[in-house]
């Protein structure tokens, strides 16, 4: 499955993320490389239209779609150079499908900052200076033998021009995410950059920047057009102990609706480019993660390997429509349950049964 690589400079909250993300008491001492295992904590994605589903086919259980997070031990700087814990660090995150990138903006005199000040900005910086070095010295080698296997194959062409112009980007210093729209991504593909990978940035902030819609919109601008998530780490590791009813008062004392938690589930599985679609019976209401414009095999494949190469239709009706009919028959005579063949590209919401020739 796709994993989120958490990130981020020592101290800023990672492993107390990443213990609420677990609900595992791992260490989080107040130690710049307190992490250095790599360990994947698997959250579940909130979906209310789920209870919905188990209320109109009485399922007996609900199953949501599961985003994973790899905790990756912290980026110094000098990483890309193979100091410290750098090269166990670029294996890791190289690995990862996206990258979560958490950035202190919590006032606390008694947790050390790295730089001895909080700057989100800078802090973006020195990390995604980083990740641009190392795709620089991926370049370095890739770029010689691009040039070579393009003198003889022309089919090679296209991969060294991509490569070009990537490694022009990295050169002023941006992102390869940040230029993807200027940039030919599938040609880049084969070289695994991290740079390229989608970003999500955490703000691990207090209840002062959690309650400024201000100060919020400004660090979003930061990361633009990356998705921003909001919350107060230390809140959600202690939520995380308590009842739903504690946790509601606790959330509320910081001006909060939800756990930031199912925020960066959200926010996650969107980075990932993930979507899901529903099932429902009396066995269970689940949803199912797929690509973004999977067809509907693909998805059938995703219940049972065998059934996307048996796919035969899928009987589709929209979450909405399902719920306004309050039943299958009933959303079925008003005409809103569709029979979609193997072009049908999935939408999310879809409720679908699927037929195959098993
Ligand atoms: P890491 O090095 O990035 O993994 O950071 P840790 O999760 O170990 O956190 C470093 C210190 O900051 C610990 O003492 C945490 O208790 C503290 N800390 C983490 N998140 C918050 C937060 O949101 N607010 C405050 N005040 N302290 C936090």
């Amino acid at each position: 499955s796709l994993t989120l690589g958490i990130v981020g400079l020592p101290n800023v909250g990672k492993s107390t993320l990443f213990n609420a993300l677990t609900r595992n008491e791992v260490l989080a001492a107040n130690y710049p490389f307190a992490t250095i295992e790599p360990n994947v904590g698997v959250v579940p994605l909130p979906d209310t239209r789920l209870d919905k589903l188990a209320e109109i086919f009485s399922s007996q259980r609900t199953v949501p779609a599961t985003v994973s997070f790899v905790d990756i031990a912290g980026i110094v700087k000098g990483a890309s150079e193979g100091a410290g814990l750098g090269n166990q660090f670029l294996a890791n995150i190289r690995e990862a499908n996206a990258i979560c990138q958490v950035i202190r903006v919590f006032d606390d005199p008694d947790v050390v900052h790295v730089d001895d000040r909080v700057d989100p900005g800078s802090d973006i910086e020195t990390i995604n200076t980083e990740l641009i070095l190392a795709d620089l010295q991926t370049m370095e080698r890739a770029l010689p033998r691009l040039e070579k296997e393009a003198r003889t194959h022309k089919d090679r062409r296209p991969a060294l021009a991509a490569a070009e112009a990537a490694k022009e980007i990295l050169d002023s210093g941006r992102t390869l995410f940040s230029a993807r729209a200027e940039l030919d991504t599938d040609e880049l593909r084969e070289l695994n950059l991290l740079t390229l990978k989608p970003f999500l940035y955490v703000f691990n902030a207090d209840e002062g920047v959690l309650t400024s819609e201000d100060r919020m919109a400004e660090l979003r601008e930061l990361v633009a057009p990356a998705d921003a998530v909001f919350l107060d780490a230390k809140v959600e590791s202690e939520l995380i102990e308590l009842d739903e009813e504690s946790a509601r008062e606790l959330l509320e004392t910081i001006g909060q609706h939800e756990p930031g938690l199912h925020a960066l589930a959200r926010a996650g599985f969107h980075t990932l480019g993930l979507q899901t679609y529903l099932t429902a019976g009396p066995k269970e209401a689940r949803a199912w993660t797929i690509r973004r414009g999977a067809t509907a095999p693909q998805a059938a494949g995703v219940i049972h390997t065998d059934f996307e190469r048996s796919f035969i239709k899928a009987e589709v009706v929209s979450f909405d429509d399902l719920v306004e009919a309050g039943s299958m028959a009933t959303a079925r005579s008003a005409g809103k349950v569709r029979m979609e063949g193997k072009d049908y590209v999935m939408a999310d919401g879809d409720v679908v049964e699927f037929r195959h020739g098993n």
